[in-house]
């Protein structure tokens, strides 16, 4: 059995823990490799390597740093195929949506080789007689990102692009589920130029989550996953004295009127909703249809889930792969039994077979209080809630403990300002059913889907791996020397 090792100051290092996790072929139920659990002395040989790197990658020249990034972007590019193959592999969505995260995640690269612009101070000549005042961003030093199975090589490049191009260096801690994106990505940046021991790559679980929280050497955390997890992780970590940013889960709601195309609509729900097998925090879940929008979008939608192609990433006429794991899709699976299936996956061909298929399922008046509307169910089953008026469905947006995407659909204009004006919601988007902003822009949710102030990549990211010193220089100037005990004036 494979057996997925670590990455530790520029190499693979076997791992000598004794607690293993499997690694899953989601289309063959299939065990295909090994995590060993990183140890704690594992965990703090990866930051202490990051430490050691640390004050050697800060004084490269910015110029220096962002053609690492630079570099990284073209063996990115030049290596879409063989990463996307690995990802699919290993979490099961189709090699075309694998090849889509990761264009998505190389903007971040492209947007941190731009830092020498990024990381400019601000300068304010004669702040007061004779003196002046800039700021600097400096890097925090090692910082750590924990990263959720469905975004393996997008999320931690929202991370560690920005976070490399500031200066700082990185332990990452990826999903245990699909854990070899990590290490090629390692390899590129190895490639790229980046020194050793200033990106380490740390497999495990909780365990090693913990020993990184734990040590006084880690200065920030960013973590992507469920909202369970990321509520402990920013109190653990806030409570460690780290800067924090933890994003949560979602249940994301497709508000569609009645004057929205019905077909756009309709192609939208099922792109967002079962795209990825709906492993996606974007993913949409519950279309709200107002007055009688779900009179045709409800058969429309049906209609196109009759065509999707459920089977295994490596079938190039696949559309939609497997969930990650078995004991997931059952768990998905089991809320089809509480509400009115208009669509059933149970019943697709490819749920017959070993793999951990489950096909598209379409849930109609769909009630608020049902676990198929409360939960983040985090797969392929879509639900319909009906409402008579755009109050109502603008009161659902906004009462949902989660806040991370939505969107609207609908002609009118005047509406879809309202709307975007009115959602409680970090991302919204007007008849575009994922918003997830482009990398020059920062992701984020509100309420239960993020945990902290700054959301995350784009120049928040840099924000987040940055702390701001401020300088009040004067040059000796013997003309406006003098002794004043009085507080400093500016005027
Ligand atoms: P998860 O919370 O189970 O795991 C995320 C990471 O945390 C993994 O690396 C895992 O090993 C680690 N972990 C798990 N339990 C832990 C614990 N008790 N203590 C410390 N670390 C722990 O999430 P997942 O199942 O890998 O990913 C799916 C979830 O991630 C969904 O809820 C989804 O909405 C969310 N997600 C959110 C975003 C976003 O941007 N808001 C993006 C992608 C995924």
């Amino acid at each position: 059995m494979r057996i997925v090792p670590h990455w530790i100051n520029g190499a693979q290092v076997e791992g000598a823990g004794d607690r293993h996790l499997p690694v899953w072929d989601p289309a063959t139920g299939e065990q295909q490799a090994t995590v060993v659990a990183a140890t704690d002395a594992e965990v703090r040989a990866a930051v202490q390597n990051a430490l050691d790197v640390q004050p050697k990658w800060r004084a490269a020249s910015l110029s220096r740093r962002a053609e690492v990034l630079f570099r990284f972007r073209d063996l990115v590019d030049a290596n879409r195929k063989e990463i996307a193959t690995l990802l699919s592999s290993e979490h099961g969505k189709t090699v075309a949506d694998a090849a889509g995260e990761v264009a998505r995640g190389l903007e971040n690269a492209e947007f941190a080789a731009g830092a020498p612009h990024l990381l400019k101070g601000g300068y304010s000549e004669q702040a007061a007689t004779g003196v002046d005042v800039y700021s600097i961003m400096q890097p925090l030093g090692v910082v750590a990102g924990i990263t959720p199975f469905n975004f393996p090589a997008m999320v931690p490049m929202w991370m560690f692009c920005n976070a490399l191009v500031a200066g700082n260096t990185f332990v990452l801690k990826p999903s245990e589920k699909d854990p070899s994106v990590s290490l090629l990505l390692a390899d590129l940046l190895r490639r790229a130029g980046l020194p050793d021991g200033a990106f380490n790559v740390i497999q495990g679980d909780k365990s090693a989550v913990d020993a990184l929280l734990a040590d006084p050497d880690v200065q920030a955390i960013s973590f992507v996953g469920s909202t369970p997890v990321a509520r402990a992780i920013y109190e653990a970590g806030t409570r460690a004295g780290k800067r924090v940013q933890a994003l949560g889960g979602a249940k994301n709601h497709m508000v569609v009127l009645p004057d929205a195309d019905v077909d756009a609509a309709a192609d939208a729900a099922v792109s967002a909703g079962y795209g990825s097998a709906g492993e996606r925090c974007m993913a949409v879940s519950v279309v709200v249809a107002v007055g009688s929008a779900g009179d045709a979008l409800v058969p429309a939608i049906a209609a196109r889930l009759a065509k999707i192609r459920v089977g295994p990433a490596s079938d190039p006429d696949s559309e939609m792969g497997p969930l990650i794991t078995r004991e997931h899709r059952d768990r998905v699976a089991g809320y089809l039994s509480l509400g009115e299936l208009v669509v059933d996956g149970r019943e697709d061909p490819a749920t017959d077979g070993p793999g951990f298929f489950l096909g598209a399922s379409l849930v109609d008046n769909v009630d608020t209080g049902s676990p198929l509307y409360t939960d983040e169910i985090f797969g392929p089953v879509l639900s319909v809630v009906r409402v008579d008026t755009y109050d109502e469905a603008l009161k659902l947006v906004n009462d949902n403990p989660y806040g991370n995407g939505t969107a609207i659909f609908t002609r009118d204009g005047g509406a879809a300002r309202r709307f975007q004006y009115d959602a409680v919601c970090g991302m919204v988007g007007v008849n575009v059913p994922i918003p997830v902003p482009v990398a020059y822009y920062s992701f984020g949710g509100w309420k239960a889907s993020l945990f902290g102030d700054l959301h995350m990549y784009g120049p928040e990211g840099l924000q987040f791996y940055t702390r701001t010193k401020v300088v009040t220089s004067r040059w000796p100037d013997p003309s406006t020397s003098e002794v004043d005990l009085g507080f400093p004036k500016v005027r």
